[in-house]
């Protein structure tokens, strides 16, 4: 086996809490195994800008407790085309990278597989960075537990004024396509309701519920509903609920980029820095084309291909179920 001299590492897609404690982990387990480490500014963009630069231990002095990511991050279409992803590997011949950790969601691991097929001789390990939790390969993907945990403290906010003015809420959180904020946010807080992507709302069950919340004396409602719910979206739920229920007056919030910032979690701070080190791990240990995850607490490494054609993250039932039984 070839001994790898220089790697580099890139965060791409949405930033998440935890790419930070990622990209340390990364650093500092690259130049203790004796290796050269880059960081690629603003994801697959940089790449093909040659924006680069050499890291060192002191580069990532101090960044365990930043949101955001260091390096940027972007959505880039060039990268997408043959003439990018040439560039792109130029780029990378002429700076003598022969690795490359890439941290980001589906999308990005669409294109290091893609890239990496091309160009068989850069290796490329994933690590799971998106605040959704949608990947399969892993329990919890980095950003997800920081993400909630921040929707939680709003909600918390939310439910104070809501109790006061006897109000119902509707909360729209972030997840197009999965519901994993939502449910976990919405059992912590005690939502009344919790609309998933991942089921079929029915709105005339939902009015029944927040007439029998009523009758049983509850003071106010938090309804949470995922960006990705196919019932229409927070404000055109509350307008149908607000045609039929008259003993609350019914607010709208949309928390929005907030749930992407703050300062990650302990849980992902822990999370970055082991799937950082597994990364680098990896590459060194000549693996290419897979992605690192967390499976009962034990890292496991999963093929791209797999990670993204599994990509069908499921819900847990019998978190569903809880929470439907606990809100009442
Ligand atoms: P998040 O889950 O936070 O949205 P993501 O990694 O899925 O993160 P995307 O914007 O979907 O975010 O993808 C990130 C980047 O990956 C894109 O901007 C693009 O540069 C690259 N990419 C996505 N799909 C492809 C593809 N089919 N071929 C090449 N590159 C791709």
């Amino acid at each position: 086996m070839q001994k790898l001299s220089k790697i580099a590492v890139l965060t791409s897609g949405g930033d998440a809490p935890g790419m930070n404690p990622c990209i340390r982990a990364v650093v500092r387990t690259a130049i203790y195994n004796g290796l050269q480490v880059a960081g690629i500014r603003q994801g697959y963009q940089g790449l093909i800008d040659n924006n680069l630069y050499e890291m060192n231990t002191r580069s990532v002095s101090n960044i365990l407790n930043l949101g955001g990511t260091i390096l940027k991050t972007a959505r880039c279409i060039p990268f997408r085309t043959d003439e990018g992803m040439e560039t792109a590997y130029q780029n990378l011949k002429a700076n003598g990278i022969e690795g490359l950790v890439v941290i980001g969601g589906d999308g990005t691991f669409t294109g290091a597989l893609r890239f990496s097929k091309k160009y068989p001789d850069i290796k490329v390990i994933g690590v799971p960075g998106t605040i959704d939790n949608d990947l399969y390969g892993s329990t919890y993907t980095l950003g997800f537990d920081t993400a909630t945990n921040t929707v939680i403290e709003a909600i918390d906010k939310i439910r104070d004024t809501a109790d006061a003015h006897d109000r119902l809420f509707f909360i729209e959180v972030m997840g197009r396509d999965s519901g994993a904020i939502a449910l976990r946010a919405g059992i912590s807080c005690g939502a009344e309701a919790i609309l998933l992507p991942e089921r079929d709302t029915v709105i005339g069950n939902l009015i029944e519920n927040l007439k029998k919340g009523q009758y049983n004396k509850k003071s106010s409602s938090i309804v949470i509903v995922a960006e990705g719910d196919k019932s229409g979206g927070a404000y055109d739920l509350a307008e149908a609920v607000r045609q039929q229920i008259k003993f609350y007056d019914i607010k709208v919030t949309i928390l929005g980029h907030l749930q992407r910032g703050g300062s990650p979690s302990a849980f992902d701070r822990i999370l970055g820095s082991r799937l950082g080190f597994a990364a680098v791990n990896a590459l060194i240990n000549g693996e290419t084309q897979k992605m690192v995850g967390l499976e009962a607490n034990h890292i496991k490494l999963t093929d791209l291909e797999e990670a993204l054609t599994q990509h069908q993250f499921k819900l847990e039932d019998d978190l569903m179920q809880m929470a439907d039984v606990l809100s009442i």
